[in-house]
């Protein structure tokens, strides 16, 4: 039975036209609160039932479900309703043009959500095995706070499919990341007189270069097979205090990306013996790692895995997509992985249209989405 794509449009429109940019990326970010109201409303008029959690101050995950048969079963459809700032918002957003909706958000991620979304509330009298749980979660885009929360919930859950753009595809490995700030620290001079002074900025440079150099030793390590290499980039500078001052301290953000296999402690140690090297003998720089470290840990792979077995024979019936991929971005199966949840990641929509001006969603890949949700939702 194929769903009627008009009332999911209609809802992927509504969720586009709510601004929901992270407030931790952007202070003027208004966040998820809005989006989660309006899913009340939602679930209100179609009698579903659903829990508002709040997770911070004023910013809460939306939960909503239908009971399963095997009353133990639980399986946890998930997306995320923060979005990434952008310059000027929209006027048009929530816009349908050629096939496609346009606006911040629509591929990544309320094109996932409102295809849950409308899979779930049209199961009718059909009832899943498993308890099935929709969760529009907040914070993604950031620390990933929401996914946390919900991991961390007596729920248990024995899969989840997050939704993030992948054209349908199944993603069962990515990569993690952690970052964080180093410091070097000088002793200012008046720049008449640099050798009264320790220069904090080229300090730095010696140690930005060895790190450009440990990154290529990253890239000979064994690679793995979806995702590729271990990668580091040092990604924000800042330093010196004015024009005629010897630099009394520069810092650096260094962005390490993780495959699947690494932790984020070992990638900080691996880094902390390079600045220890540099500490030591004729460098005698002073520097150390502003830590804590903000870490988002890969996922297990979960190739082998029931729900991506599952979900590729729905994708296959469906879309003849379903194919086994790597990805580098993040996603909430991050946090759900660390406690034991097998995940993929699947969603409508190109991972290349993710924080883009001009950001849209093909109206035909969130159909589909619909129909794969479902059959996933009452086949597991
Ligand atoms: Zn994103």
């Amino acid at each position: 039975m194929s769903i009627p794509p008009d009332q999911t449009i209609k809802l992927l429109q509504d969720l586009v036209k709510i601004e929901s940019i992270n407030p931790s990326l952007s202070p003027k970010g208004s966040g998820e609160q809005a989006v989660a109201e309006f899913l009340e409303r939602f679930c209100k008029e179609r009698n579903l039932p659903y829990e508002i959690q709040e997770v911070t101050d004023g910013r809460s995950n939306f939960l909503t479900w239908v009971p399963g048969q095997e009353p133990n079963k639980r399986i946890l459809f998930i997306a995320h309703m923060d979005t990434v700032p952008i310059d000027k918002w929209e006027t048009d957003s929530g816009e349908q043009k050629a096939g496609r909706i346009y606006g911040r958000g629509s591929c990544d991620t309320k094109g996932s959500l409102a295809a849950m979304l409308i899979a779930l509330s049209t199961l009718g009298d059909r009832q899943p095995n498993a308890t099935v749980v929709v969760a529009a979660s907040i914070d993604e885009e950031y620390r990933k706070i929401g996914a946390r929360a919900i991991a961390q919930s007596r729920t248990s859950y024995d899969a989840a499919v997050v939704g993030e753009p992948s054209r349908l595809e199944l993603i069962v490995a990515h990569m993690g990341s952690v970052r964080w700030q180093i410091e070097v620290e000088g002793v200012p001079a008046h720049t008449s007189r640099p050798h009264l002074g320790v220069n904090a900025i080229t300090g730095m440079a010696k140690i930005v270069l060895a790190l450009d150099e440990y990154h290529r030793t990253l890239l000979s390590r064994p690679q793995h097979p979806l995702v590729g290499s271990p990668l580091l980039t040092v990604s924000l500078i800042e330093g010196g205090l004015e024009l005629t001052t010897v630099p009394p301290a520069c810092r650096i953000w260094v962005d390490r990306r993780l495959i699947p296999g690494e932790r984020p402690q070992d990638a900080i140690q691996e880094v902390e013996d390079i600045l220890e090297s540099f500490r030591q003998g004729d460098h005698n720089i002073k520097v150390r790692s502003l830590l804590p470290a903000l870490e988002d840990p890969p996922p297990a792979s979960s190739e082998s895995s029931k729900i991506a077995a599952v979900a590729a024979a729905a994708c296959v019936d469906v879309a003849g997509t379903g194919k086994y991929i790597g990805a580098r971005g993040g996603s909430d199966a991050s946090q759900l992985s660390l406690v034991g949840i097998p995940c993929i990641v699947l969603g409508p929509g190109s991972p290349e249209q993710a924080h883009t001006n001009g950001e849209f969603i093909e109206i035909e890949q969130v159909a589909k989405a619909v129909e794969i949700y479902q059959k996933i939702m009452l086949t597991y």
